[in-house]
């Protein structure tokens, strides 16, 4: 578990600002949404929260730590992401185990992470198929066990349930709140999708235009739009 800490953090390309100075604040545990229209800055934000994305100005800090500097992997975070970023040409458990690609577990310290990711997921009967015998939903659950195996502080979650069907999107909610409220992991959760927000945050972050507009549980901004 871990606070996310932001302090007037800053993105540029070029001559282009596209994140103006945001401050925010993560509690360990927190479930944070961060909404809002399409290029208003949620993705370079969390982009930069995972290190895969330099910063221009402004401090992270993780648990109290700064991590401007740090490399991704060393963030102690991991990420899930809208397109799976599922190979494959791997089974499901070489899939989930690529979350340690590089640890220095041992073989079956990582084989007991990847069972015990498998079965909180359901997915232990299907550790040896291929990608192409799960269903969407299956295969992003596929996606956020190579997250969970690394035992990460916290999770971020750049749109996972985009291209999924409306159905299996709404399952898929339900499925990610119930895994949180199991291991209590902090959470940043990215989408442009109003009730996605809504329905899952504990606290919503509305961004626009690279700047943060209003923050609130969803009964708060519900009752004050
Ligand atoms: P969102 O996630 O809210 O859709 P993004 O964070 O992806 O928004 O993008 C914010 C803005 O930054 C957009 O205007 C986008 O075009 C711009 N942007 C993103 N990546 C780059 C890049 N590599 N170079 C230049 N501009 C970029
Ligand atoms: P290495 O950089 O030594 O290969 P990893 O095995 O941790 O380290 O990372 C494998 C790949 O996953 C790398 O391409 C890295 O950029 C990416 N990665 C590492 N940490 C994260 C993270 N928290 N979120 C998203 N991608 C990450």
């Amino acid at each position: 578990m871990a606070t996310v800490e932001i302090d007037r953090l800053v993105k540029r390309y070029g001559q282009t600002t596209v994140v103006h100075g945001i401050d925010l604040s993560i509690q360990d545990g927190e479930f944070v949404v961060l909404v809002g229209p399409s290029g208003c800055g949620k993705s370079t934000t969390l982009r930069m929260i995972a290190g895969l994305e330099e910063i221009s100005g402004g401090e992270i800090r993780i648990d109290g730590r700064v991590v401007n500097d740090l490399q991704p992997r060393d963030r102690n975070i991991a990420m899930v992401f809208q397109n799976y970023a599922i190979y494959p040409h791997m089974s499901v458990a070489d899939n989930i185990a690529f979350g340690l690609y590089r640890s220095k577990l041992s073989k079956s310290e990582k084989r007991q992470r990847v069972e015990q990711a498998a079965e909180t997921l359901g997915l232990s009967q299907l550790l040896d198929r291929r990608p192409s015998a799960l269903s969407g939903g299956q295969r992003q659950r596929v996606a956020i066990g190579r997250a969970m195996v690394r035992d990460p502080a916290a999770f971020l979650f750049d749109e996972p349930l985009s291209n999924l069907d409306a159905q299996l999107r709404t399952q898929m909610r339900i499925e990610i709140k119930r895994l949180h409220h199991r291991l209590g992991t902090t959470s940043v959760f990215v989408t442009h999708d109003q009730v996605e927000a809504m329905t899952m945050a504990d606290r919503i972050v509305v961004m626009r235009d690279g700047r943060i507009l209003q923050v609130g549980t969803p009964l708060e901004l519900y009752e004050n739009p």
